[in-house]
């Protein structure tokens, strides 16, 4: 075998499946705290981090991204979490990438860096300090070799074009996706104009990932096609959705909803969502797909069975999985044998299973975005004054 095929040979050449999601999953397992989403799991709980790359490369993803969201020296250290006064941002980083090039090399995995928003900036900091918090753990990544990297999850289109300046000065491809929907940047920047500049900055691969569910998130991507192919602009499209359906999600996407984060569970895809997904995505032309928060390892795989012919193989997992539900023909129940054909699931409408559950809430719309006084990041501790504050501006119903 000859040296690997860098990622945008692979684009080029067909899809690729990306990874899914980490602090969520790792959360459920008892590894992460919701709220800081704690990225030295990878320093604390190395095994934990190891097998979900694992899981995810018997899916099918051809990526292993180092787990270093939020893993920012600002972060580590914001609103009283102990991890930076514990950890330093480069170790993170560090213990991230060893782990991802480890599990890679045990499959024909790219390994790749990722950098997301900063708490300097949503408190406003300027170009010079949220840039110098990228470069140290673009550094990382560098020292490490990381294939290419990733800026993700950015809500402003200016922080992103900051970061993929950064990542630029190393010369690896750059992949930049935003947590927007089809309403755009939280400054109200449009999707289109949003990938134009991302892709003007220097981007080889632009979309979306986070914030909103599959299907959602393909009407952002069709948006962002439409302005890049206005602008003649020729980027690698990418999409890594939620595991969730918010259809009912305003601007800010699934943080809004009431069920953030601890009861989004009912709106969990089945894997014959992220079937549809995956083809939608793949006619519509996006070459990188795979999954952020709520996505797991069957979501990938239905990705990789969904496009195994496009990509001349199954994934490992599907050892264990026919196709379109198969495998019940050996149930030993007639009417679950009778479930085992493609028509059945594609059609079904899964119930919930809660008499009081609506299909929609209403979710929260504060308005709240970088530089506003409620915005603003500080090391210390949350104060009881600032909860106050909170709740007042909730009572109020998120107005000011
Ligand atoms: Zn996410």
């Amino acid at each position: 075998m000859g040296p690997k095929k860098g990622i945008l040979e692979r684009l080029a050449e067909g899809v690729v499946i990306g990874d899914g999601g980490f602090v969520f999953e790792l959360e459920k397992r008892g590894y992460v705290m919701a709220g800081p989403w704690t990225p030295e799991v990878t320093l604390e709980h190395p095994d934990a981090v190891r097998e979900l790359h694992r899981e995810y490369l018997r899916a099918g993803s051809d990526v292993m991204q180092a787990l270093t969201f939020y893993a920012s020296d600002d972060k580590l250290i914001n609103r009283g979490n102990v991890a930076g006064k514990k950890f330093t941002g480069a170790a993170v980083n560090a213990a991230a990438c060893k782990i991802a090039k480890e599990v890679a090399a045990e499959g024909d995995a790219l390994v790749l860096g990722g950098i997301s928003e900063t708490p300097t900036y949503l408190s406003g900091g300027g170009k010079a300090a949220v840039q110098a918090e990228f470069r140290k753990q673009i550094q990382v990544f560098v020292d490490h070799g990381m294939d290419f990297l990733l800026c993700e999850y950015f809500e402003y289109v200016e922080e992103v074009e900051w970061a993929i300046e950064v990542c630029k000065e190393t010369g690896k491809p750059v992949a930049s996706t935003m947590c927007i929907g089809p309403k755009g940047d939280m400054h109200g920047v449009p999707a289109g104009e949003c990938a134009v500049r991302m892709a003007k900055a220097g981007a080889d691969i632009v979309g979306v990932n986070c914030h909103f569910d599959p299907f959602v998130s393909l009407e952002t991507i069709k948006l962002m096609k439409a302005g890049l192919e206005k602008a003649g602009l020729k980027p690698f499209l990418m999409c890594q959705p939620l595991g969730y359906h918010t259809p009912d999600a305003g601007p800010q996407g699934f943080i809004d909803l009431l069920e953030f984060p601890f009861a989004l569970e009912p709106r969990l895809c089945t894997r014959w969502d992220f079937h549809k997904f995956a083809r939608q995505a793949y006619d519509l032309g996006v070459r990188y797909i795979g999954g952020c928060c709520g996505t797991q390892h069957h979501h990938l795989r239905a990705v990789a069975e969904e496009l195994a012919k496009e990509r001349g193989k199954t994934p490992l997992s599907s050892e264990k999985h026919a196709p379109w539900g198969e495998g019940l023909a050996l149930h030993t129940k007639p009417w679950v044998r009778a479930r085992a054909n493609r028509e059945f699931w594609e059609n079904l409408k899964p119930a919930t299973g809660r008499p009081f559950s609506a299909s929609m809430s209403e979710p929260e719309n504060w308005g709240v975005t970088a530089g506003s006084k409620l915005m603003m990041q500080h090391a210390g501790v949350t104060t009881e004054a600032e909860q106050e504050e909170v709740r007042r501006f909730k009572k109020g119903g998120g107005k000011h």
